[in-house]
């Protein structure tokens, strides 16, 4: 049974209207700005709920987690639309190979990356063309 508050639930919308990783202490700065009494713990454990629940893709970066919202599990990629939004969830094992060696050539140990590729997907592109005489 889990419970479904309306600070986790303002944590969720906050985190779906991006498409990027972000940390709890970014994401609670967007939510008071926007006007939310939420408090930065609260933050952090909904978004460490989310990511437990498979609701949140999670990496830690400097010390921190950082979240993006995405419900596909394991370590994977996205394609992003400038337009729209609309997220393509890709495999791409020539990166995964490429980050490695990389990491290892410069002594780096317990590598991690992040790679998306924006762009305009074919529905956009489309009316972007018809939008131009
Ligand atoms: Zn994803
Ligand atoms: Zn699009
Ligand atoms: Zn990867």
């Amino acid at each position: 049974m889990r419970r479904r508050t309306w600070q986790r639930a303002a944590v969720q919308d906050a985190l779906t209207g991006r498409y990027d990783f972000v940390s709890a202490q970014t994401l609670h700065s967007q939510l008071r700005a926007d006007g939310s009494s939420i408090g930065l713990a609260t933050v952090y454990r909904a978004l460490a709920d989310l990511a437990e629940e498979g609701e949140a893709d999670s990496l830690r970066a400097d010390g921190e987690s950082l979240y993006r919202a995405c419900a596909s599990p394991g370590h994977h990629h996205h394609l992003i639309c400038r337009s729209c939004g609309r997220t393509v969830e890709i495999q791409a094992d020539d990166i995964e190979t490429w980050a490695a060696s990389t990491a290892a050539a410069h002594g780096f140990r317990d590598p991690q990356h992040i790679v998306d590729v924006f762009g305009t997907c074919g529905p956009c592109a489309l009316v972007g063309a018809s939008e131009t005489p």
